[in-house]
């Protein structure tokens, strides 16, 4: 058995992994790389030979994990591509959606001729977007999967987002079983909407996550939260919350209507969720109501993610003169991490006013306006102008979809004995090294932190 890191190797994004058993190939994730300009370059480096994979197991949706498929369909790759039922749900609207993205990035570049390349040609199309979705082979939780006759897999929920999974790969060596574990991106347990992570017992190699790995996270004060409303709606100002449009934005929305249930905050205030793919997203959350917490509570029951006076801005037009008003409101709109989309426009019109603020609730990669405009910034260039920052800056990092460094040592506790070996991933340095130290003083396991393309013999 042989494994091979592709992606999110030293970094959070493009999450690859390949492993070989006896002459079956297959890719555990296919993700693109984001963030700054360097990495998202790596994804139009193509891969070698992409007919030589069996079958590609597909963690959860988000794109960092999923978005490369339509590339790999286009490099010849037809076999299946497996997930659970919930992440082909979400993959339809996401990878759909980064398609038409490549495709207007492509045509822009040729309008303005601002590109390397003319013409610009989009890194995939809707059609292959499409050619990929017609390959996924969906599969419920828990139940053992056959791959070419030398191994099996299973999805075990890791409650991250809806759909998401841990996989377990199942083979023998020298006539034993023997098991390697992908964390996929694991959950916190925190989350109000979705069901926590199982635990996990056993396994022979551990591949992690460690996003989160050299911090921990305080609890969700609600009345932070509901303090921070409050305060806004009193200068008459408008709370923006960019948020990730599948997890999050289900999540605040829901704390939101939560508060006004418990009249913490006032109903008056407009809730708007500008971002036509979180809308979409949020209705495939209420079409999974047994992987949901909230469906045993009665009163929330029905339109989960619907709080008082909440408003949906579909077109362009009305994402438009959503900016423009100046009326209290809160706004949730993506990209989470400011890389893009309708949020921007709306932190360029509020920003440079302190009546207004800005609420960061997720991770926020390096070299990600989100990581500055945290950081204290006071000028921030959008859309090349140069904006002041006077708006309030607040960050409530607990209600990030990630397990923290405490949250995933209690998971690593979970394992009867130790792996063999245990490698990380999808961190950033920092994430890397304190966790690689945490594993190797307080479980004393072998624990490695592999480069980008680094190939390793589990035998
Ligand atoms: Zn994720």
């Amino acid at each position: 058995m042989k494994i091979k890191f592709l992606g999110a190797a030293g970094t959070v994004t493009g999450s690859k992994y390949e492993i070989e058993h006896k002459g079956i190939h297959i890719l555990v994730d296919c993700g693109l790389y984001q963030g700054p300009k360097a990495l998202r370059e790596l994804n139009w480096a193509g891969m070698d030979d992409v007919t030589k994979y069996n079958s590609v197991i597909l963690t959860h949706a988000h794109i960092d994990h999923s978005g490369y498929l339509p590339c790999l369909v286009r490099e010849g790759f037809r076999k299946k591509i497996h997930s659970t039922k919930a992440s082909f749900e979400l993959c339809k609207i996401l990878l759909m959606d980064a398609a038409k993205l490549q495709e207007e990035d492509a045509d822009f570049a040729n309008e303005t001729k601002h590109g390397k390349h003319f013409p610009a040609e989009p890194l995939y199309t809707q059609d292959d977007a499409e050619s990929a979705l017609n390959l996924f082979a969906v599969h419920e939780y828990n139940q053992w999967i056959d791959i070419g006759q030398v191994m099996s897999f299973r999805f075990i929920r890791n409650g991250h987002i809806l759909g998401s999974a841990s996989v377990q790969i199942r083979y023998t060596h020298n006539e034993q079983p023997r098991i390697i574990t992908f964390t996929g991106d694991l959950g916190s347990g925190r989350s109000q909407v979705i069901k926590p992570p199982e635990k996990i017992y056993e396994t022979d190699f551990l591949i992690s996550e460690s996003t989160y790995g050299d911090r921990n996270l305080k609890n969700l004060d609600e009345e932070e939260l509901a303090a921070l409303i409050k305060r806004v709606y009193k200068r008459q100002g408008t709370l923006i919350i960019p948020a990730f449009s599948v997890g999050r934005t289900q999540e605040i929305l829901y704390i939101i209507k939560k508060l006004q249930m418990q009249n913490k905050i006032s109903t008056q205030l407009p809730v708007y969720l500008d971002s036509p793919m979180a809308t979409k997203a949020s209705v495939i959350y209420t079409k999974f109501p047994s992987e949901l917490k909230l469906n045993e509570k009665e009163p929330l029951a029905e339109n989960f993610f619907h709080p008082v006076n909440f408003r949906i801005s579909e077109s362009t037009d009305e994402s438009m003169l959503l900016c423009m008003s100046d009326m209290p409101k809160i706004v949730i709109s993506a990209s989470g991490m400011l890389q893009g989309g309708r949020v921007l426009h709306h932190l360029r019109a509020k920003l440079p006013d302190p009546k207004n603020a800005v609420l960061f609730t997720g991770y926020q990669g390096q070299g990600t306006k989100g990581l500055l405009l945290k950081g204290g910034l006071n000028k921030i260039r959008i859309h090349h102008k140069e904006v002041d920052v006077e708006a309030e800056i607040v960050t409530l990092d607990s209600l990030s979809a990630h397990a923290d460094s405490n949250e995933l040592m209690s998971f690593y506790r979970n394992f009867k004995k130790a792996p063999r070996m245990t490698f990380l991933t999808h961190g950033e340095m920092n994430s890397l090294g304190a966790l690689q130290y945490r594993i190797n003083t307080e479980l004393e396991w072998l624990c490695t932190v592999p480069q980008v393309d680094n190939e390793f013999n589990l035998d």
